[in-house]
């Protein structure tokens, strides 16, 4: 068992050198009786869900980083076969490198700082960065050195609002024109132009990858310059209660009828994050105080369970009782996590045993993304149990294992 690091530091747990038999999530309940949230993580299933997405997308996958940065689940994606890595900041860029000293490192923040650049230019061997204004890209050439003849160069693409369950569509790319103009402006300084925009996280609709294909293969168009990427993002679904999404080969379908329109010869890239890492983690809380339908536990939303409150997301689960049988009937119930902010409340609802009581645990599943990436130090709680278990994803997400096996 190790303590988790509070937020911010991304060095490697230290592990067993040998990987032990990795028990179930019931037997480390039982022996560690845990008062501190137990992240459980799922080393093979995040394998599967990496070899399932890089069988079945017509294209490069490159991991998106900061969905989950833990050390044991970059190695399980790329066990899975992910070799391609989507950075967001210097220290994404210098883990990732550590670790893997032949992947290949994407540095897809359109904001970056000019010491990130060069850092990731000079030290650590990246040479494709994103950028959406003309100001990012004479800071790119600057501080690449005017990029030595192999500089990658991929223009973000703002979309319309579009109906996933986090929109992105306010904060980075470039408008069409914009995007042409920088097309241009890039194609000169650039081993590798390319163009990408991200559809929004969690987004169930595959139409919206087939439409924002279309607007890319428009742009390029009208661009009339030579494009060699496009970069279709990341937003795959998975499941969660209440959210069955589109199977995988229905949003590859999508996505292969939207490329259809990209000039030929075009190489696609994904960005995917939750579909390979949601189903590899749980979080196992203990119940400290329940009053009335108020289940007071000890991780909430400045812990990994952020997306549980504002946003509203819910979360496979179930009741954990060492001693005796919970009841057979279930009722709702909302948690509130440990600190003190009252804006630490989780609604749910949560359909648990209706005699829930202090010193039961509760096994939240789905948390591998932006789940134990989101946690903080706020109020002292940053404490937690970290263990590998061998149980698989608590929710399947449709068409996963179907691609899996095909590929093994
Ligand atoms: C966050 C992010 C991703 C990953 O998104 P998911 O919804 O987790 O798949 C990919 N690309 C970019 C640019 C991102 O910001």
């Amino acid at each position: 068992m190790t303590q988790f690091r509070p937020r911010g530091a991304v060095a490697p747990l230290r592990r067993p050198a040998s990987t032990p038999r990795r028990p179930s999530v019931d037997a480390v309940i039982t022996s560690l009786r845990p008062e501190e949230p137990l992240h459980c993580l799922r080393p093979a299933a995040v394998s599967a869900a990496a070899r399932a997405f890089v069988a079945a997308f017509p294209g490069d996958v490159l991991y998106a980083v900061k969905c989950n940065a833990e050390p044991t689940m970059l190695r399980a994606i790329a066990a899975g076969g992910v070799t391609h890595f989507d950075c967001a900041s210097e220290a994404e860029v210098r883990l990732v490198r550590s670790m893997f000293p032949d992947a290949a490192i994407h540095f897809m923040h359109p904001v970056k700082s000019r010491a990130a650049i060069r850092a990731a230019w000079s030290q650590a061997g990246v040479r494709d960065f994103v950028l959406d204004t003309d100001s990012e890209l004479t800071k790119i050439l600057e501080e690449t050195e005017g990029g030595a003849g192999d500089l990658g160069l991929v223009v973000r693409l703002a979309l319309p609002k579009g109906n996933a369950a986090y929109d992105l569509s306010g904060k980075f790319g470039a408008a069409p024109e914009d995007a042409i103009a920088l097309l241009r402006a890039a194609r000169p300084h650039a081993a590798r132009l390319g163009l990408s925009f991200h559809v929004g996280s969690q987004c169930c609709d595959p139409a919206a990858w087939t439409r924002a294909l279309a607007l890319a293969a428009q742009v390029i168009a009208v661009a009339g310059v030579a494009v060699e990427i496009v970069d279709v993002g990341g937003g795959f679904p998975v499941a969660y209660p209440g959210s069955e999404p589109p199977a995988l080969d229905t949003l590859m379908d999508a996505i292969r009828e939207g490329a259809a329109l990209l000039p030929e010869g075009v190489r696609l890239w994904a960005e995917p994050g939750r579909a390979l890492v949601a189903g590899g983690a749980s979080v196992v809380v203990q119940v400290q105080c329940r009053r009335g339908d108020a289940l007071y536990v000890n991780d909430g939303v400045y812990g990994a369970l952020s997306d549980a409150g504002a946003p509203g997301f819910r979360f496979p689960h179930r009741l954990v009782r060492l001693d005796g049988e919970a009841a057979a009937v279930e009722r709702a119930f909302t948690l509130f996590g440990p600190t003190c902010d009252s804006a630490d409340v989780m609604r749910g609802p949560w359909m648990l045993p209706a005699d829930v009581r202090e010193g039961d645990w509760i096994e939240i599943g789905q948390l591998g993304a932006y789940g134990t990436a989101l946690r903080t130090a706020f109020n002292g709680f940053d404490r937690a149990h970290v263990t590998e278990v061998s149980d698989s994803p608590m929710l399947a997400t449709p068409g996963y294992e179907a691609a899996a096996a095909r590929a093994a």
